[in-house]
């Protein structure tokens, strides 16, 4: 067995980082342990006297014991062997390179010199106390700094030797410089044949011993031990054809790669498993749902849904409104419950779809549903589908918070009567006392504002599951798309109504404040109305309160025998709604609003948006507003007021508004600035909770995944095949059952 040799470090007391001085070599003896591979015999071992399982408790590891294991737990979420394997290395450091003071840049993450330490010296007096002392190469000279030390380290620095050391350096006074360096003796040194792993520590850890050292060591303990620790879970002919390289070999190179392309090749290999098993779950839930979820069949088309298509559709249908109509009416003719996602941007037309579907069930016998998240939202939907059904004679109510008791009753009763088949509302259609006589259609607006839980009590209204229609106007970027929703089956509106035209988008600043009234002005003289919204800027409600009555003063003042319309969050519902018609009935010509008109609002005769401080807002949210208009046939425009200092981030999100309105693309840039979980929202950003996939970076890898399990899936849909085997138990023992999602996706 190796050896480990005595290190001795030198603890500075109270440092952030211990540093660390070797008096004494390595002596390790080759290891065979991997067939020809000597990996052990170069990332020094140390011994372990027992055999280590997956499972094995961190507390029988040599170095560990019961206070450790316990303290390791609490603060890294490790407990067994397995854990301490998937704790990966945030980065690593490279030893195998030795740099030349003349070519230090002050970009350059740690590096290693090869010198020797001269002009030690202590200065200055107090707090401001330091070691001092010169660093010397072929090439130059740098310092080197101590700000807290022992005597003992001072008398012990390896002064006039030649050393290597290594940090980080600074440029300071034009000089290079590094505070509290890691020395090695030249004649001592470890050969660094490998990169040296650095693992998300903290300092609460360092603390207590638990420093990168230590962390570098439990991981070659058990590394050593991977032989008989990892089995592989894809089959040899994928890991062929996409040319992956082994279980046992990725987590040796994980955690201590030889260079940097071993660690490439283990890291795809385990960003492809992780993205691989992640597909197999959803795609076998997604199979079993298609196999045992019993739905309504609605077999018939009728009355209902002709009569409404043949008399009363008021434009003709886009290809891709008919071509979605047409999946889902497939879908719900199956004795299997549809769970179905319906992806379209701002404007596309979703809402006509959703009535097609639910007058599709009207003819089948059965009861409608609509959920928004808003009041505001549920009110639009059930005042444009009331105006779309009312020559065809068909029964609707709203039912909301603020829903009046008396009405409230009579929707309880004429819904349990199966009188009334169609319901919108707000989350108020959830509770208990809202029965159906007989629920056959579920559909839900902007998906991501409704928690899974939420969305199982629609589900449990009725014996027999409702079909689920999901309607999101937040386009999400395709690797997300095919993560988050991938037990969901996707339909896509991907065209505009015809006759559209493209929101011409414009980026303003505060000196060209009258031109843009001016502007408003001329759209409103010729018909239009406009929009004003201010972002929530202060911490207080009551600020944000103040800041909206001035700028509503001020429009007001500008715009002169105009009538002006506002709209924010704290408003009673009554009022929103009063506000909301003066604007949508054309008597207002302005609305000056907060971002409570975000979502649905839907006024075809207003063409112009302006967002005020438009830098304080997101990307998804600005295309939201943008798409406030834009929805008749006149020419609209956006445009983006900002103050004169942008940050980068920002300057991207206005030139990404300005350059394209397409939702997709816009998404993309979102996610790339944001990252994943935020653009899901915080109800479901743990979904997406990878250890190594990146969805902004790793599309490619998910692409591939998702396209071999339904390769093997096609052939072998319970992985009965004894080649399928290994992956078939991975997938039982890691992941069923660990799926984030109740029964409703
Ligand atoms: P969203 O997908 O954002 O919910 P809506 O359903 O609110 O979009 O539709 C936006 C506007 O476009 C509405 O005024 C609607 O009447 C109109 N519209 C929908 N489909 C068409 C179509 N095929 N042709 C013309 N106008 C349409
Ligand atoms: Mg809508």
């Amino acid at each position: 067995m190796g050896e480990l040799s005595e290190k001795v470090q030198i603890q500075n007391k109270g440092l952030k980082n211990r540093h660390f001085i070797n008096i004494k070599a390595f002596n390790i003896k080759a290891f065979n342990f991997f067939g020809s591979l000597s990996y052990f015999s170069e990332i020094g071992i140390s011994t372990t006297n027992i055999i280590l399982t997956l499972d094995t408790s961190i507390e029988f590891l040599k170095s560990i014991g019961p206070g450790r294991a316990k303290l390791i737990k609490n603060v890294l979420n490790i407990a067994t062997v397995e854990d301490f394997l998937n704790f990966y290395p945030i980065r690593y450091l490279d030893k195998s390179k030795v740099y030349a003071i003349k070519d230090l840049t002050e970009d350059l993450p740690e590096v290693q010199l090869k010198g020797t330490i001269v002009d030690l010296k202590e200065l200055g007096t107090g707090r401001g106390k330091r070691l001092s002392a010169k660093f010397q190469d072929e090439t130059g000279l740098m310092d080197l700094v101590w700000f807290k030390y022992s005597k003992w380290l001072k008398e012990q620095l390896p002064v006039n030797r030649e050393v290597y050391i290594f940090g980080k350096v600074t440029l300071f006074n034009r000089q290079f410089s590094m505070a509290h360096p890691e020395i090695e003796v030249e004649e001592v040194k470890e050969k660094a044949t490998r990169l040296q792993p650095i693992y998300p520590g903290s300092e609460k850890l360092a603390k207590r011993g638990l420093n990168q050292k230590f962390f570098q060591n439990v991981l070659r303990t058990i590394c050593v031990q991977i032989p008989g620790l990892i089995n592989e879970n894809i089959p040899e002919s994928i890991r062929k054809t996409l040319n992956l390289i082994s279980r046992q070999e990725s987590f040796l190179n994980i955690h201590f790669p030889a260079d940097q392309k071993h660690f490439e090749k283990a890291d795809r290999r385990l960003k492809f498993e992780e993205a691989f098993f992640f597909q197999l779950s959803y795609a076998l839930k997604k199979q079993h749902h298609h196999t045992y979820a019993v739905g309504n069949p609605f077999t018939i088309v009728g009355d209902y849904f002709s009569g409404f298509y043949e008399n009363h559709l008021p434009f003709d249908l886009t290809n891709a409104q008919k071509r979605v109509i047409k999946e889902i009416r497939t879908d719900m003719r199956r004795p299997i419950q549809m769970n179905r996602l319906l992806q379209g941007d701002v404007g596309s037309g979703k809402t006509m779809v959703a009535l097609l579907a639910m007058l599709i069930a009207m003819d089948n016998g059965f009861q409608s549903v609509m959920m928004a998240p808003t009041e505001i939202l549920a009110q639009q939907h059930y005042n444009s589908l009331k105006e779309l059904l009312v020559e065809s004679g068909i029964e609707i109510s709203l039912l909301t918070g603020s829903t009046k008791n008396v009405e409230r009753k009579i929707i309880h009763e004429s819904l349990l009567s199966g009188e009334l088949p169609i319901l919108v509302g707000t989350h108020a259609v959830l509770e208990d006392i809202v029965r159906f006589k007989n629920l056959g259609l579920a559909i839900i607006d902007e998906q991501h504002r409704f928690g899974v839980a939420q969305r199982a009590r629609l589900w449990a209204k009725n014996r027999i599951p409702p079909h689920v229609l999901v309607m999101t106007a937040t386009p999400i970027p395709r690797t997300l798309a095919m993560s988050f929703y991938s037990d969901l089956d996707v339909s896509v509106i991907d065209e505009m109504p015809v006759g559209r035209k493209p929101i011409i988008t414009a980026h303003r600043r505060e000196k060209d404040r009258l031109t843009v009234f001016r502007f408003a002005l001329e759209e409103i003289e010729k018909g239009r109305q406009v929009y004003f919204v201010y972002p929530l800027i202060e911490e207080s409600e009551t600020l944000d309160y103040k800041n909206l009555m001035e700028n509503f003063v001020h429009v007001a003042e500008f715009f002169e025998g105009k009538n002006v319309a506002m709209l924010h969050g704290r408003m009673k519902p009554n009022d929103k709604e009063e506000a909301m018609q003066y604007f949508a009935s054309g008597k207002a010509e302005i609305m000056v609003a907060t971002t409570v008109i975000e979502v649905g609002v839907n006024v075809p005769n207003a063409s112009v948006m302006i967002i005020e401080s438009a830098e304080r807002f997101g990307l998804s949210q600005l295309h939201q507003l943008r798409g406030r208009v834009g929805r008749g046939a006149d020419q609209s425009y956006c445009i983006l007021m900002t103050s004169d200092k942008l940050t980068k981030e920002s300057r991207t999100r206005i030139k990404t508004m300005t350059e394209t309105n397409d939702g997709f693309k816009i998404s993309e840039v979102d996610m790339q600035l944001r990252g994943p979980g935020d653009i899901l929202g915080t109800q479901q950003s743990g979904v997406v909770d990878f250890k190594k996939l990146d969805l902004v970076t790793d599309g490619k890898i998910i692409k591939a995944s998702k396209e071999i399990v339904e390769v093997i899936l096609q052939k072998d849909p319970f992985l009965a095949l004894p080649d399928h085997q290994s992956l078939k138990n991975y997938y039982l023992t890691h992941y069923r059952g660990k799926t984030k999602w109740g029964k409703i996706s």
